[in-house]
Parts: C-alpha cells; structure tokens; sequence
C-alpha cells in the first residue's frame, strides 16, 4: 500500500469536522528547512522535515489543541498557517482561499484576520515600547485606526483583557508574566481577528496563573466568535479548552479525536503514553497506574525512520509491517482517527505492550546532520 507520512484513507479534512464548514484546511502540508554545508559552495545536503504531510482542519469557533513533544513540529505548523514561513508542499485553505502561494501584497489583508499569541509573554513585547504602543501597533500597521480612535481601542482592549487602562502608559517589565500574555492576546485581538494561534500561551506560566488564562481565552472566544489553534507540549493543559485534539508525532499527526474521547479512549500508542504521564487528581487511581515508558529520544527530523516514525519507540511495535508501510490517518470512530496499522488489535487487548521498551535502533541516526532548531 504504502503513503505519505500523515495520509488519509480518503477522509478529507472538511468532513473530519462534522460538516461544519472549516475556516483553516491543511492538505498534506510539509515544511522542511534546507541543511547546507560548505563556507564557499554552501551545499545543500539535507532537510529537516518539522512538518511532513500533515493534513487538519479546524472549523469555525472552535478550539483545535495541538500537542507533542518538544521539536515534534506543531509550532512549525502554527507559523506555516499564518504564512510566516512559506510551505515546501501541500495546501493551506484559509475561509475557502487558497492561501499556500500568495505573496506578502495579497496576504496583508489576510494577516489582519489571522493573529498569534507567543510561548514567551516577555520576549514577544518590545521591552522600550510602552504597552499602548505595542497593542496598538497591529492597528496602525494595517491603517485601522487614527492615532485617537487606536488609542480608546487599547484602552478597551485592556479593559477587556482584564488590565486596567492605565497599563497603556506603562512598559513590559512592570508587569508579571501573566499579565504581560494579557497584553500579548489584547495586541492580537486589535485587528478583530477571525484565528488566533496560540503557541504554548501558558506553558511559562505558574498553574495558577495558567487556569486563569485559559479561563480567559474562553471567555474572549465566546465574546469575539473566535477560532483558536492552541498548541502545548502538555496533554493535560489543552483538554480544559479544546473541542478537539490533534496529536503530533515527528512532523506528522498520529491521531485526532475530540478531547474528551481522546482521553477516554486513546488509540494510538503515541497518544496512550502520553496520557499515562499525565498527573490524575486521585491519589489511589494515580498509584494504581502504570506510566508507559518509551524508548530512546525522538529521532531526528533530518532523518525520521522510515514507515511508521514511531516504530522505534512504540511499546506496541510488531514486526514487519511497522517498519515497512507509514500507517495513514483512519477514520475508526466519528471524528476519531488514528495512524497505526494496530489500532483495533491494541484497544481490543489483542495486541500487548512489550514488557521492556523496544531497544533504539541507533543506526537510524548515523547519517543525520545535525538540524537547526524547529
Ligand atoms: Fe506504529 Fe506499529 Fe506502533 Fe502502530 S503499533 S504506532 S503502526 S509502530
């Protein structure tokens, strides 16, 4: 059979959202970075493939969370939608428009509707801009708004962000880390956006502070009918906010369900082993449970092991097939699919975990150049 890494079994994007009509559809989407070599010739002599035929849709008002292991390329993925970085191959379709190959003229208009919250509330605010000027910049950048009319908007968005209006007049250090990811998501609301990217928006906070924030971007979803992608490497930070869940392994998507079902009846072995390090609020089910270790890193992107990427790692691996046909997303359930060729055979219990993880094949990382950070 044989497919590309993150295939489909001809389910397409738009129906994996229940009829609803997407508002983003990746098709096959792939971004590798180049790898040179050479001071003079600056050879070309690989790729680091962060994202490698993944195909998703995240319908309109709803929450897709996306999780991975560090690297795995689901930040790529984010960037890429917003066409910061131009994909190698596949298709982005943003509301209906293909918007894979449009130059930075036709997608200016586009980037009003399209805004990104970072990981890092402090490194994403210019530290010598006061906080008016940077939420409001967006507005002046794409001619929104008269220096006055800018002005009482970032004095609401604040408001509506939960700072007070005053903050307008203050600068990033004065603020906590908290607060300053307020100001990160009033700055991406100003244009009325359609799609917000959130990469890792509480991972650097305390927990505290985090329920707080993701409380908060459920509020501003409802209010402003927004769409949100909300990337975390932490499966137990996006089940609160997301309608649904992709999970990534190594450029590709292994498995996709709607978060409850997905933590209620995982499928892929990737996802079952992340789900079993997830802390659970009860101290006798927590101590009767078993973590799922898995073996060795995760292999370099410059050089992922052929067939299933996971084969490697998986404590479920079996012989032959996983390591000689890239399973393709199935659908096995209404809105939950999953790439691996086991699936059924695993949730059935036909198909046991190995006692020990399966010994990393160290020869699948001889040829890999060192890649640049994903
Ligand atoms: Fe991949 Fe095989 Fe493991 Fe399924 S059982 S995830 S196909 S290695």
């Amino acid at each position: 059979m044989g497919a590309d890494a993150g295939g489909r079994d001809g389910v397409t994007a738009a129906q994996s959202t229940n009829g609803a009509a997407p508002l983003v559809e990746l098709e096959n989407l792939k971004l590798y970075f180049p790898i040179k070599s050479g001071v003079v010739l600056d050879r070309h002599v690989g790729d680091v493939r962060a994202v490698d035929g993944v195909t998703l849709a995240i319908r309109r008002g709803e929450t897709l969370g996306l999780v991975g292991e560090s690297g795995c390329g689901k930040s790529t993925v984010g960037r890429t939608i917003l066409r910061l970085y131009k994909p190698t191959a596949g298709r982005i379709v943003f509301d209906g428009r293909d918007i894979t190959k449009l130059g930075e003229g036709a997608l200016r208009p586009l980037r009003r509707r399209m805004q990104m919250v970072f990981q890092d509330p402090f490194a994403s605010l210019n530290p010598r801009h006061s906080v008016g000027r940077i939420v409001g910049e967006p507005l002046r950048t794409h001619g929104l708004a008269t220096r006055r009319e800018a002005a009482a908007r970032v004095r609401d968005l604040l408001l509506t962000v939960g700072l007070p209006a005053d903050a307008a007049n203050r600068y990033p250090h004065e603020f906590s880390g908290g607060q300053r990811q307020r100001i990160g998501l009033a700055r991406a609301l100003s244009t009325n956006p359609d799609f917000i990217v959130a990469d890792e928006p509480v991972s650097a906070l305390d927990v505290s502070i985090q329920a707080q924030m993701i409380n908060l971007f459920e509020q501003l979803q409802e209010e402003f009918e927004l769409t949100y992608l909300f990337i975390a490497h932490d499966l137990a930070v996006v089940r609160h906010i997301s309608d649904r869940i992709a999970v990534m392994y190594l450029g590709t998507v292994v498995e996709v369900s709607p978060a409850d079902e997905l933590y209620d009846n995982p499928l892929h072995p990737y996802t079952i082993s992340l789900l079993s390090a997830v802390p659970i609020p009860d101290p006798v089910v927590e101590k009767q449970r078993e973590s799922i270790l898995l073996a060795g890193d995760v292999p370099s992107p410059a050089n992922p092991p052929s067939a299933c990427r996971f084969h490697t790692r998986c404590p479920y691996v079996q012989p032959t097939r996983c390591r000689d046909e890239a399973p393709v997303l199935r659908n096995l359930a209404t809105g939950h699919e999953v790439a691996c060729h086991w699936a059924e055979g695993i949730k059935a219990g036909e198909i046991k975990r190995h006692e020990l993880p399966p010994v990393f094949d160290p020869g699948l990382q001889e040829a890999a150049p060192e890649p640049p950070p994903v």
